[in-house]
C-alpha cells in the first residue's frame, strides 16, 4: 500500500515538474521565434492555380471591411481576477452594427453589449459578460498553417480598429505580440475627458485616467505605418463648466497626442479650443475638427461609469 501511495505520489510530482512551457503558436509570436516548416499545399487550388497577388486580393475581400469599425471589446473580470490575482483580461472583436449612430461611438451600447432594463423605481444597467459573434471571421484563416501565415497580417493590417479610451487600447496590446499590434495600419478612438479625474476613478472609466491616457498614446507612437488615426473626445460631460475647466480638459487630452504620427489624423473634440489651448499646443500635427454630436446615450446618463479600466 505504502509503495502504491509512494509510486502515485512520484508520478503526480513528475507530471508537474515535467509540465513544458506552452508557446503561443507561431506566427502569434514575434520575429525572433524561427518559422516552422510547413507543408506547401502545392495540390491546393488555391496556392497552383491563384498567383500571390490575386490570393491577397481573396484574402482582402473576404477578410476587410473598411466601411465599419472592428471594435474591439475587453471582457468582464474572471472570478480569479475579481480576488485580486492579475491576469490579462480577454480582448474580442465585434464588427460595428451602429455606425450611423449619432452619439460618440463609445456609446454604441449594442455593440459593446449594454442595455438598459428600466423599472417603476430604478432601472438597471446589464452588460454582456462575453463577446461572441457568428460572423466567421476567422474562419479562413485556421484552413491551414500556409493560409493562416499569409492572412493574419492582411486581418491586422486592412481593418480600423476601436477602441474605448486609453483602457481599451492598453488591455488589447497586452494580449497580442508586439509585431501584430506593428501590423495595425487604422486606429479609432472614442473616449471622455474630465477636466480633473477625482482618485475614486482611477481604476474605471470614462473619464480617461492621465497615466492610462499617456500609456496609450506611448503604444500608438510604436506604430510605424500607422495609415488613419481618429479620435472622437467627449469633454463638455455636463452643460456648465467654467473655461479654465474646459481648457485643462482640452490641454489635458490633446497635450499627449503631439508625439504621434499618422498619415491621417484627426482629432474630433466637442468644443472649440481657445485661443490660450492654442498656444499651449503649439503646432499641432493632426487636424482638429469640432463636432457637437448628442451628447449622452441614456443609457450612460443613467451610468457612465463602466468596468473596463481594471486591465493593469
Ligand atoms: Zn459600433
Amino acid at each position: 500500500m505504502c509503495d502504491f501511495l509512494s509510486k502515485s505520489l512520484q508520478k503526480t510530482r513528475s507530471i508537474f515538474k515535467s509540465k513544458p512551457p506552452y508557446p503561443p503558436a507561431w506566427p502569434l509570436q514575434d520575429e525572433q521565434h524561427p518559422k516552422p516548416q510547413m507543408n506547401a499545399q502545392e495540390q491546393c487550388p488555391i496556392f497552383a492555380k491563384l498567383s500571390a497577388e490575386l490570393r491577397v486580393m481573396v484574402y482582402e475581400a473576404v477578410l476587410i471591411d473598411s466601411s465599419r469599425y472592428l471594435h474591439i471589446c475587453t471582457n468582464r473580470r474572471s472570478k480569479r481576477e475579481r480576488r485580486g490575482r492579475r491576469a490579462v483580461r480577454s480582448n474580442a472583436h465585434f464588427w460595428c452594427i451602429e455606425q450611423d449612430s449619432p452619439f460618440p461611438t463609445w456609446q454604441h451600447a449594442g455593440c459593446y453589449g449594454e442595455w438598459l432594463e428600466p423599472t417603476p423605481h430604478y432601472s438597471t444597467v446589464h452588460t454582456r459578460p462575453i463577446t461572441t459573434t457568428d460572423d466567421k471571421i476567422l474562419s479562413l484563416l485556421i484552413t491551414c498553417r500556409r493560409v493562416y501565415s499569409e492572412t493574419l497580417r492582411i486581418l491586422y493590417s486592412g481593418n480600423t480598429f476601436h477602441f474605448r479610451g486609453g483602457p481599451g487600447l492598453v488591455a488589447f496590446t497586452s494580449s497580442v505580440s508586439p509585431s501584430l499590434w506593428m501590423s495595425i495600419r487604422h486606429v479609432h478612438i472614442s473616449t471622455q475627458h474630465l477636466y480633473s479625474a477625482p482618485p475614486w476613478i482611477l481604476n474605471e472609466w470614462p473619464p480617461e485616467n492621465p497615466d492610462t491616457w499617456a500609456t496609450c498614446c506611448q503604444k500608438l507612437q510604436e506604430l510605424p505605418n500607422l495609415q488613419s488615426l481618429t479620435f472622437d473626445m467627449t469633454l463638455k460631460w455636463r452643460e456648465k463648466l467654467r473655461a479654465c475647466q474646459l481648457n485643462y480638459g482640452l490641454e489635458a487630452a490633446l497635450l499627449p497626442l503631439l508625439g504621434i504620427n499618422a498619415k491621417s489624423f484627426i482629432v474630433e473634440v466637442d468644443m472649440s479650443p481657445s485661443q490660450e489651448v492654442r498656444d499651449a499646443l503649439g503646432h499641432v500635427n493632426f487636424v482638429l475638427v469640432v463636432k457637437e454630436r448628442p451628447r449622452t446615450h441614456p443609457l450612460y446618463h443613467h451610468s457612465p461609469i463602466l468596468d473596463i479600466g481594471d486591465y493593469n
